[in-house]
């Protein structure tokens, strides 16, 4: 498809968000899996709950547009998995590793943050008022959860992960 209107990206980066929120579901029950600490694993279940009802936000906007709900490869979301994955590989104490996949489920936030942050600008200059408050509550759950993710790393897990370094160096 041609980027030839604002409404042509807009769709292009509906469906790509579609393909990131999808990956997503599958993506958030392994981290849970891989969390140690059980705040870290509540948050990450949560979060994929979240993230379930973000895809039927996205299908509401594409049904609002008179679409059906189609995906597009988002290779961004693809390689944030990947790295995921790469961690959930790693052998290592466990406090070091949840506070790697905070880490890793941070830049994850921030990138949906960001194409949310666009879309929902995108639709509000195209005056689809529908669709830019479905697309305002996603990007509200995504700034929720980067916030929680931030206060459970200050909260204790990288302190943790911290004292596992100080024993190591005794
Ligand atoms: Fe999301
Ligand atoms: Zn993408
Ligand atoms: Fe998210």
């Amino acid at each position: 498809m041609a980027l030839d209107s604002l409404h042509s990206l807009f769709l292009d980066e509906l469906k790509d968000i579609y393909h990131a929120e999808k990956q997503l579901v599958r993506a958030l029950p392994k981290m849970a899996k891989a969390a140690s600490s059980p705040e870290l694993q509540r948050a990450f279940s949560h979060h994929l709950k979240e993230t379930q009802g973000q895809v039927q936000r996205l299908e509401r906007v594409f049904k609002d547009l008179g679409q059906t709900p189609r995906a597009k490869k988002c290779v961004g979301m693809a390689g944030l998995v990947e790295e995921g994955e790469k961690i959930m590989e790693e052998e290592g104490e466990p406090a070091v590793i949840d506070a790697a996949l905070i880490a890793a489920a941070q830049r994850v936030e921030h990138y949906e943050i960001a194409a949310y942050g666009c879309l929902r600008t995108y639709a509000q200059l195209l005056g689809l008022t529908v669709a830019e408050q479905l697309l305002q509550q996603n990007l509200s759950e995504e700034e929720a959860a980067d916030q929680k993710l931030t206060a459970l790393g200050e909260g204790g897990i990288n302190q943790a992960a911290v004292a596992v370094a100080e024993d190591e160096e005794e």
